[in-house]
Order: structure tokens, then sequence, then C-alpha cells
């Protein structure tokens, strides 16, 4: 391939979006991602004899999105949509999903309208909520911060997570999984990067971009080998956890000039820690236990549980659960594994075994378990974005390109709407794309 148009930085779902844009306008592209895989943050595992995908990091498609549906259809995919059957441990009992959710989301509604500036989701549930929320439904409210936005409730903007609740994401919309996984998008993906438009250089290490008004060149290691490449344009697809970095850390991208002006906005974002492991058993016990009462259930909850939330593929039928942890209790996990103190596979264990009583030995019916630690992944540092009390505009600003030369896309840079999810990384990209095409005068 001749020399490249524009570099791209990355090749998960935003770098790989951002490709298949340019190269539909014919511009040519080098694709640089430091792992022996694309996907990044997306990684799919098809085990044999298991009936569902084995998803390490993104599962769920939350809410309509259009992008992510769209390239599922180019693979020919559609969406499952999973119930919305949640089960919560009370008093040592599972029982079917309480309405803590509705009074969560009224009382917050309310204290908007009466916020005068942005506060931390802590300083909300304790002050200005105590009197208004049962603790058990303040207990709910950080429970959700944590698993869900894998938020540090005293640092996470109760603002942002006030508006994401109560918006379209989590209410009057679907929850699915791509059909065949989470692979099916990025084997569209894949599949719309023509050979003679884009070259996608896997194992390729960024450790340094050094740029001026039209000129960018990187340098870093390709399968162990110093390697250095340039173009007049790059996108960068970073996870913020990378970026966030102090250019003297282990496995910092070095930019030259430093990216001064986006310091603000990476101190206005959290990268939220979660551990996510795949337990396989020998059956799907779980569905004959109590007269088959947790036959479709979805989520399983027990929030004193280290690994508080749990999931099946239903409505796949599949001998797998899924556990998960996120927040401070993720990294303290993690943390946890790192001294070999007990296993993680120990804890989801128990934590399983809290749930179910004694009705059964669930670590009897254990065959195996999967999972990536993602704090750990030196090209990841951890799960996903959120939005920090004071970075009302810091995604904004992160995308903002730089002299025409520099653009960046990635979660982090989505939308508050779509931030922190596949689809706002798909979206970002194809938006850095657009930024990149209209500063190149169009092929004659
Ligand atoms: C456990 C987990 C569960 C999740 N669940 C969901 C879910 O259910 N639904 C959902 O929508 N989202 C979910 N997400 C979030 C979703 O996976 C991400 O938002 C999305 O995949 C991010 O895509 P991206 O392209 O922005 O970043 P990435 O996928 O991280 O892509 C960035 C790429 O840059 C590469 N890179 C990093 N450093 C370098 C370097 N120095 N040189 C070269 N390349 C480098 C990385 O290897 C990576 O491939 C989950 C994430 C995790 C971790």
């Amino acid at each position: 391939m001749a020399a490249q148009d524009v570099i791209v930085i990355g090749a998960g779902a935003a770098g790989l979006a951002a490709a298949a844009a340019l190269a539909e306008r014919g511009r040519r592209v080098l694709v640089l991602e430091a792992r022996d895989r694309m996907g990044g943050r997306i990684w799919t595992r098809h085990e044999a004899g298991v009936a569902a995908p084995v998803e390490l990091g993104a599962e769920f498609i939350h809410g309509h999105a259009p992008a992510t549906v769209a390239w599922l259809r180019r693979a020919g995919r559609g969406v499952v949509e999973s119930p919305d059957s949640h089960w919560r441990l009370r008093d040592g009992v599972l029982q079917q999903r309480d309405s803590y959710f509705l009074e969560v989301q009224k009382a917050m509604r309310a204290a908007l309208d009466r916020m005068t500036q942005d506060i931390s989701l802590a300083e909300l549930l304790d002050t200005h909520l105590k009197d208004v929320l049962s603790p058990e439904a303040r207990n709910y409210a950080r429970m959700m911060a944590e698993g869900f936005d894998a938020a540090d409730t005293t640092r996470a903007s109760a603002r942002a997570i006030i508006e994401e609740w109560t918006g379209d994401m989590l209410n009057n919309a679907p929850q699915g999984r791509p059909e065949g996984g989470y692979s099916s998008l990025l084997e569209a993906l894949a599949g719309a990067l023509p050979a003679d438009k884009v070259h996608v250089r896997l194992q390729t290490v960024v450790r340094e971009v050094r740029w001026a008004r039209g000129h960018v060149e990187i340098f870093g290691e390709s399968f162990g080998r110093p390697y250095q490449v340039q173009a007049p344009r790059a996108i960068v697809t970073l996870p913020l956890g990378v970026l966030q970095l102090s250019p003297q850390d282990d496995g910092a991208v070095r930019f030259t000039p430093p990216l001064d002006m986006k310091q603000e906005a990476l101190r206005g974002l959290g990268f939220g820690p979660v551990i996510k492991l795949v337990l396989r058993f020998q059956t799907a016990f779980w569905e004959t236990l109590d007269d088959g009462r947790y036959r479709d259930a979805a989520f399983l909850h027990a929030s004193e549980c280290p690994f508080p939330t749990f999931w099946t593929s239903v409505p796949l039928r599949a001998p797998i659960i899924n556990a998960w942890a996120g927040g401070p209790r993720a990294a303290q996990l993690s943390a946890q594994s790192r001294d070999g103190v007990p296993t993680l596979v120990d804890q989801a264990l128990q934590s399983l075994q809290t749930m179910f009583g004694l009705r059964c030995d669930v670590r009897a019916e254990l065959q195996g378990a999967y999972m990536q630690d993602w704090q750990r992944d030196p090209y990841s540092r951890g799960a996903y974005s959120y939005q920090a009390v004071g970075g009302e505009n810091a995604r904004e600003h992160l995308a903002a390109p730089l002299e025409d030369t520099l653009f960046f896309a990635g979660e982090a840079t989505a939308s508050e709407d779509d931030a922190g999810t596949v689809v706002g990384a798909l979206q970002s990209g194809e938006r850095a794309a657009a930024e990149v095409l209209q500063t190149f005068t169009p092929h004659a």
C-alpha cells in the first residue's frame, strides 16, 4: 500500500469504525494496534459445548444503539433481547425485583431541579437525599453507580448520573446482546476495511507521537522491533486509562509537544475499574433450584457480597454465569488477587453460594472460569469512563481536534448519552473520520 493519509492508533470499535469511514471516502489508512488481535475492549470467545458466547469485555447493547445495530445488520446479524428479570437477595432469600430504581429516579429528578452546582453522587445521597430515600434505596443507588457506571461515587458527578439514569438509555429502551456475540460486530467492521486502502498492523505498540500542523510521526515497536511511520493526520483512540498516564509512567504514550490543552479534560473524567468473571458450570443448575423459580432469571444481586451482581445468558440456555463487580469494589478485588489472597474465582463462588444458600454446591458444579483483568491490562488500564464532578464539558474538550492534525475518538470522547459503551465508541470513530475528511481537499 502506498503512503497513508491517516494513521489510526488503536483497533477497537472506535478505530475500526474510523478506518472504515475513511476508506469509504477513498483515504488510505494505517491502523496501529498493540495487541495481537482487533477489538480492544470487545473480546468474545466461542467455547465448544457452550451455546452462548463468552464475553470477556463488552456484552450488552444498551438502548437502541443504531450504529451497533447497523453494523450487525451488515454481518447478517440481529439483536437478541435480554429479559429484564432481576432477583435480589434480601434477608437471605432471593426475591424478585423491588421498585428502588423508580424511587431513586423520582428523588433524583427532584434533586436535579434544586441543584445549583454539581456535587458528587456520594454527597447527593448522604446529604440532600438522606431524609428523602430509605437507606436501602440509597444503597441501591450506590451499587448501581458502581456496578453500571463503574464509578467511584465520591468522584462521580451527580448531575451526569441523574441525567443518564433518567434519560432514554435506561428508560423506554430495550437491552439486548449482539446475535453471535460482539465478535459479529468485529466481523462486520473488519469486512468493511478494503485491503487496498486499510492496513491493520497488529502487535505494534505506539510509544511516542511527534506532531506539528499537517504532520504526525509515530515511534514505537512492531513485533518487538523499533518502528517509525508518518502521515499528515492521525486519529488517537487510546483508552482514557492510557491517556491519563503521566509521560514518565511505564507504558505511557508520549506526545511531543505534550497535550497540555487536554489535561483539564482528562482530570474531569474517571476511568472505572471492573472485574468480570465468566463461570462455566457442568449444568445450568440454578434453572431447577427451588422448583425452577430462577429458570428465567437474568440478573441476580446481593449487595453485601464481594461480587454483588451476576447474570445468566437468558434467553440463551447455557451453563455459564457472569460475575461482576465495578468501581472501588473491583479495584479492591483486583488488588487482593495481586497479593495472592483468595482468588477471584473463590470470591465469586462464595458470593454465588451466598445467593443460593445451601440448596446446591456451587463449587462442585464449576468446570472453568474465564477472565481478563482490564485494570492490569497495559493497553486498557480500566474498563470505561465516567464523568467526575467538574467534568461537565470534559468529553467534548477531549474530542476536540488539534491543529487539523490530531483527532480524538474512543468511548471517552463520545456524547454523554453514549459514553462508556460500544455504540459511543463507534459513533466517535465516525465523527473523528468526518472531521479528518473535512481537512482534506476532496479527491478528484
Ligand atoms: C468488562 C467490560 C464490560 C463492558 N461491557 C459493556 C457492555 O455490556 N456494553 C457496552 O456497550 N460497552 C461495554 N463495555 C465498554 C466497551 O467495551 C468500550 O466502551 C468500547 O469497546 C471501547 O472501544 P474503544 O475503541 O473506544 O476503545 P478500545 O476498545 O480500548 O480500543 C483502543 C485500542 O487501542 C489499543 N492501544 C492501547 N494502547 C496502545 C498503544 N500504546 N499502541 C497501540 N495501540 C494501543 C488497545 O489495545 C485497543 O485495541 C465494557 C467494557 C469492559 C472492559
